[in-house]
């Protein structure tokens, strides 16, 4: 089976992304977290997409479309995939219909009042090794700075300040939020207010599973 999510920043699609990922034994394909681990390796598409993520703009399509083309052909995606983050242009919409054709796929909204998806990226934490997302008020880790996962060190992400957010949400009205109306055969709202049981659990419900 496979997922694509839709959400604007600070939705939790991430970690809907991710608990969906584990029930389902298929890949969690976070584009976000691809481009941030090609900066950290400061390979030369790292360095193209460092300006843009830092700013909380949109990597160039062409980069974003080549990276997921090839992620989604290895073998381990091979009973479906979850990607989170991509497409987040009508452009890579268009490039993922193709890379797709022939293929069943659902598309996740995860929707949430604006002024709650602005709380839940101030006070966001990521893991530097595995990407796990916790929140200081919402979701903390059982040890302060340890992920609980992998035990990796928790950083706050360069882009979760409110300047870059204010860019981010701006991005995503203009570019992604369209996206909504572009999959509406194939769009399953799920309402993303409340803790992340909760929502993971309408989720599960609006799928039927
Ligand atoms: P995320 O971790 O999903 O919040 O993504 C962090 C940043 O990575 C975004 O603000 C963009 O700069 C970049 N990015 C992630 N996904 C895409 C995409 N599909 N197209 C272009 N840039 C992206």
């Amino acid at each position: 089976m496979i997922f694509i999510f839709l959400g604007p920043p600070g939705s939790g699609k991430g970690t809907q992304a991710e608990r969906l990922a584990d029930e389902f034994k298929i890949p969690h394909i976070a584009l976000g977290d691809i481009l941030r681990e090609t900066i950290r390796e400061g390979s030369e598409t790292g360095k193209v997409a460092k300006g843009y993520v830092e700013a909380g703009r949109l990597v160039p399509d062409e980069m974003t479309i080549k990276i997921v083309e090839e992620r989604i052909k290895r073998p381990d995606c091979k009973n479906g995939f979850i990607l989170d983050g991509f497409p987040r242009s009508r452009q890579q919409a268009e490039a993922l219909k193709e890379a797709l054709a022939g293929q069943d796929y659902k598309v996740i909204y995860i929707e949430v009042p604006l002024e709650l998806t602005i709380e839940r990226n101030a006070g966001r934490l990521s893991c530097a090794n595995c990407g796990a997302v916790y929140h200081l008020k919402n979701n903390p880790p059982r040890q302060a700075g340890i992920c609980d996962k992998c035990g990796g060190a928790l950083y706050e992400r360069k882009d979760d300040n409110r300047e870059v957010i204010e860019t981010r949400f701006k991005v995503y009205k203009e570019s992604t939020a369209p996206l909504i109306d572009y999959y509406k055969d194939k769009l399953i709202s799920v309402e993303g207010t409340g803790d992340i049981e909760g929502v993971f659990k309408r989720l599960l419900k609006a799928l039927g599973v």
